[in-house]
């Protein structure tokens, strides 16, 4: 593709600012480049903390020897063809600046070939002067050499870490990247040593394995879902595994590596209620939408990006998720405290980003491309609750159970308090919260600010079943309550409530106030003393964790159901 410089009035519109702050930028824009050049295999060097070298070798489609002076002017682009482009960005690059940023602080060379041409030639720019061009034989493709980074710049050299810490950050883009491309061959070499070496696999699921290990790959489920032109889908952990921090959590927008807020939020809200506070999923989304429905030009180092239809975006995203976990619950195949299933090697839907811009440019929105036929049907899975055998109650609180592949336990108030929260949930959508009425109401009182505090959310209360009226200065009447409490004192759970609301204070979304409303009513609901169950008790707990979603986590996101298969059992025991 020929490469132009871009006028004026198109570079005043692109997102100005610095592409290269540390050595894992340079190699995140070179890697780019190779993916836009529709390379198979890239292979990454780097020496030291890679401020010694940075080498990016591909077999992509090369720049020709005409063309190779011009990619290394700023604004300079083969991405761009006329103004409209930059609204519908089809590639990872397109402001035609990294080469010209890389090479006004390095010492650069830059050697290619494109297949029509026989001889390639090689560039060489110092500090950003550019010296001429020679001939050279090499392979079709490009590689980049880019030595002695920040030689001329030493506060940014001094604003570097430690030499572990910049290889650690070179790791994090080469693995992204490998995530969204995996018919992509990668190489990661530091010093004499092989770091990642991901073969190309047309299934995703393999890629996984390469990148997060087999242990994480092994949980995680895949998902898709379509709407419109949208399309989110991926993999994600069901519930059991998490971790303290979001690290686990790519997104990709288009095949691009993205830190977006709405997208974040969306996900992380599919999981509300699976999770405990704090606790984040392992999640690798790729979102897929017309070009020219999301702006990519929004940050030069392309991190972050901006959606026309913004709601829609993140409902969207939030649905597939929570419709992949609604399902997962229901065939709680995964549900192993240790160990690692071995993988499954399910034939996968290819991913729709192989790399390249002409498979870009020719995305389609065919349902097909994205079937899953990891997902279970409902029928196969119904029931799993209702299927197992009673075995007792230990300790007044665990139930144990024989199921068709060894033992299970469930802890019966997290069930209770996840059946009640679903009930109250359902009833809620249909806007009608059976409440109770009080034959004697309670009156209670409150400390001056927590009254006002309540005052406010009325309205949020009444919602929930609660009939509460002003009694005096900061004494409430509390006249009816939900049906699903128990008999006896309601004033614990207003205190609780009040108590949530100064928490929460002025920022709480109106829905999110409710759901948290629902787990504290969820909770009062159960009974917590430990209690012997009759069997038949437990045969109707357990028949109602069927009936609804998400049974096998309580609304706090602590487990509800742990199951040990034969094969742990015996690993326990040394057996096997
Ligand atoms: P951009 O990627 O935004 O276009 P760059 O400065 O990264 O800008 O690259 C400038 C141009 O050089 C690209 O548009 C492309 O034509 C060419 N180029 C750079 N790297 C490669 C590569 N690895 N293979 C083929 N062409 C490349
Ligand atoms: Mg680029």
């Amino acid at each position: 593709m020929k490469i132009i410089v871009l006028p004026e009035n198109w570079v005043s519109r692109i997102a100005a600012g610095e592409v290269v702050e540390r050595p894992a930028s340079v190699v995140k824009e070179l890697v780019e480049n190779a993916l836009d050049a529709g390379a198979r295999e890239i292979s990454v060097w780097v020496e030291g903390s890679g401020t010694s070298l940075i080498r990016v070798s591909d077999d992509g489609e090369g720049i020709a020897s005409e063309d190779l002076p011009l990619a290394l002017d700023r604004h300079s682009t083969s991405k761009l063809r006329d103004e409209a482009d930059l609204f519908r960005i089809a590639t990872l690059g397109f402001r035609g600046e990294a080469l010209p940023s890389i090479a006004s602080v390095s010492k650069l060379e830059i050697v290619s070939r494109t297949r029509q041409e026989e001889v390639g030639s090689r560039l060489r720019v110092e500090g950003g002067k550019k010296k001429e061009p020679v001939a050279a034989g090499c392979p079709a493709g490009t590689t980049v050499e880019v030595r002695e980074l920040f030689f001329n710049t030493p506060a940014r050299r001094k604003f570097l870490k430690s030499p572990s810490t910049e290889l650690g950050h070179i790791c994090d883009v080469v693995n992204r990247m490998a995530l969204a491309y995996a018919k992509v061959h990668f190489r990661l070499h530091h010093g004499g040593r092989m770091l990642c070496d991901y073969v190309a696999t047309p299934m995703p699921r393999d890629r996984l394995h390469q990148v997060l290990g087999a242990e994480i790959a092994a949980g995680l489920i895949s998902f898709s879902l379509g709407k419109g032109k949208m399309r989110a889908s991926g993999f994600l952990s069901s519930t059991p595994s998490s971790f303290s921090n979001a690290r686990y959590l790519f997104t990709y927008v288009n095949g691009r590596f993205v830190r977006d807020r709405i997208l974040t939020h969306a996900v992380l809200q599919g999981y509300e209620t699976l999770l405990m506070k704090g606790r984040y999923p392992v999640v690798v989304l790729y979102f897929e939408i017309p070009f020219e429905e999301v702006d990519v030009n929004v940050h030069p180092a392309k991190y972050e990006v901006r959606f026309r239809r913004q709601a829609e975006v993140h409902d969207g995203v939030a649905e597939a998720v929570r419709e992949a976990l609604r399902k997962e619950a229901k065939g709680p195949s995964h549900i192993i405290p240790h160990g690692e299933p071995p993988f499954s090697g399910v034939q996968e839907s290819p991913l729709p980003y192989v790399g390249g811009i002409s498979q870009r440019r020719g995305l389609q929105w065919s349902e097909s491309d994205y079937a899953d036929p990891q997902a279970k049907s409902d029928e196969v899975t119904k029931g799993f609750f209702s299927s197992l055998d009673i075995l007792g109650q230990l300790l007044g609180c665990y139930l144990v159970c024989s199921s068709s592949r060894g033992m299970a336990l469930i802890d019966q108030h997290a069930a209770h308090e996840r059946i009640a929260y679903e009930k109250m949930r359902h009833q809620l959508e249909r806007g009608e919260i059976e409440r109770q009425n009080l034959l004697v109401p309670q009156i209670l009182e409150l400390p001056v600010g927590e009254a006002a505090l309540l005052e406010q959310r009325l309205g949020i209360l009444e919602h929930l079943g609660f009939t509460i009226e002003e009694f005096g200065p900061n004494t409430i009447v509390v006249k009816s309550v939900p049906a699903l409490l128990p008999a006896g004192d309601y004033r614990e759970v207003m205190r609780q409530m009040v108590a949530e609301f100064a928490e929460i204070g002025q920022s709480g979304v109106l829905r999110r106030e409710v759901e948290e409303r629902l787990m504290t009513i969820a909770c009062h609901s159960v009974i917590r003393a430990s209690r012997k169950l009759e069997q038949q008790e437990i045969r109707a707990l357990l028949n109602e964790l069927d009936e609804i979603d998400f049974a096998t986590q309580c609304p706090h996101g602590r487990p509800v159901l742990l199951e040990f298969t034969q094969e742990q059992l015996e690993r326990m025991f040394k057996r096997a």
